[in-house]
């Protein structure tokens, strides 16, 4: 591969490289063929490759000087199960599965940083590249570090980055504070005892506690969370009863949904919440409700100094200004399992006008390789700046 002071970034390949990714894109735990080609990247430029953190995960470290500070970049490698409908012609060729979400980008932007790195060296320190599997709600980070990914790269802050459609390819958004909100699951089954639809009175109806209960679900948000803390709870899937049986009121009805906060006290507060309003309503109607909340992501919540630190480096490589009054978004990401033990800042990277509203997670949506560079460069940046 050819590079030079005029392409540092062996912009070339890496465009090439992000479109065969995404001409091949591999669900969260199964990027075996991705992360081989990330590991191979890395050995090829010198760089110290740790395969096989939360399966599929490769850390890539990089050793330059005598400093003994350690920072570590995170992108993310796995592709969405859903058809891809647009027609770039690196289209994929999996059925089902689609880079939605750009974290083709992610890998390519991160691994071009990386060789740049290896070849310049113009730090001290420590910097570790994390290829995280599995974002998608599939606990790649969990699953990193369970695989003991701190005890055996300790380090002193973590950094990460999302495109965003609608800033441009040579904008950066950083912000400090809450990024990303939590994004966890909730079930509540009401427990009656079902008789037949002509004789309620014989039972106890768990359909009607269902129904109030979904009525009065949204007074947590409303009557309950402090109104200067956003918060959202939705319910999204019901089950109960049997259309074939319109004559039978069934034993159970359960529901389950989504919460979603930015603090750790408002995600506390909507576990507690969701649960009493079950057992209360179920009370109401001499019934009982089984509940559960399952943690899914924590919310991401960007620490004062390493934003400070992702806002220099921002600064340098944008010819804009770094945008600093980005909006949170509900979105969820695991970047929050490093940023809530080490700290961490999480900034949006532009991906140009959403074309044809293509946002993430649509079935047209496509990583803008004009941002490849301005990442690359951030991600450069940021490790010169922090590593001295
Ligand atoms: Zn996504
Ligand atoms: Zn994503």
């Amino acid at each position: 591969m050819t590079h030079g002071d005029n392409d540092p970034f062996e912009l070339e390949a890496m465009i090439a490289l992000r479109r065969d990714l995404h001409r091949h894109p591999e669900l969260g735990f199964e990027e075996v063929r991705t992360s081989d080609i990330v590991a191979r990247w890395l050995e090829e430029a010198g760089i110290e490759v740790h395969r096989g953190l939360g399966k599929t995960g490769i850390v890539g470290t990089l050793r330059v000087g005598t400093s003994s500070r350690a920072i570590a970049l995170r992108a993310d490698m796995d592709a969405l199960a859903m058809p891809e409908l647009g027609d770039v012609p690196y289209k994929s060729t999996t059925a089902n599965t689609m880079h939605a979400c750009g974290h083709d980008g992610h890998t390519v932007m991160l691994l071009a940083a990386a060789r740049h790195l290896a070849r310049t060296r113009r730090f001290s320190g420590t910097v570790h590249f994390i290829f995280q599997p599995a974002e998608e709600g599939r606990g790649g980070a969990q699953a990193m570090l369970a695989d003991g990914f701190l005890d055996r790269f300790p380090i002193d802050a973590v950094f990460g980055l999302h495109n965003m459609p609608g800033l441009a390819p040579d904008e950066m958004a950083v912000v400090a504070g809450p990024q990303l909100a939590s994004s966890d699951s909730w079930e509540v089954t009401f427990h009656g005892v079902g008789t037949h639809g002509a004789k309620p009175h014989l039972g106890r109806d768990a359909m009607t506690s269902a129904a109030h209960f979904l009525t009065v679900i949204h007074t947590i948000v409303a009557r309950r969370v402090d109104p200067l803390q956003p918060a959202v709870v939705s319910a999204c899937a019901i089950t109960g009863g049997d259309f074939r049986a319109l004559n039978v009121i069934p034993d159970d009805v359960r529901i389950g949904g989504t919460a979603r906060a930015y603090s750790a006290q408002v995600r506390d507060q909507l576990e507690a919440e969701i649960g009493q309003l079950a057992a209360g309503v179920a009370s109401m109607f001499g019934i009982r409700a089984s509940y559960s909340f399952k943690r899914r992501i924590a919310p991401v919540i960007n620490d004062a100094g390493a934003t400070a630190a992702a806002f220099a480096a921002a600064s340098v490589v944008t010819g804009k200004p770094v945008v600093t009054d980005f909006p949170p978004s509900t979105a969820g990401d695991d970047f929050a399992e490093f940023s809530n033990l080490i700290p961490g800042c999480y900034v949006w990277l532009g991906n140009g006008p959403a074309v044809g509203g293509a946002l993430h997670h649509n079935s047209r949506y496509d990583f803008n390789d004009a941002a490849i560079p301005t990442g690359a460069r951030y991600w450069t940046a940021l490790v010169e700046q922090e590593l001295v």
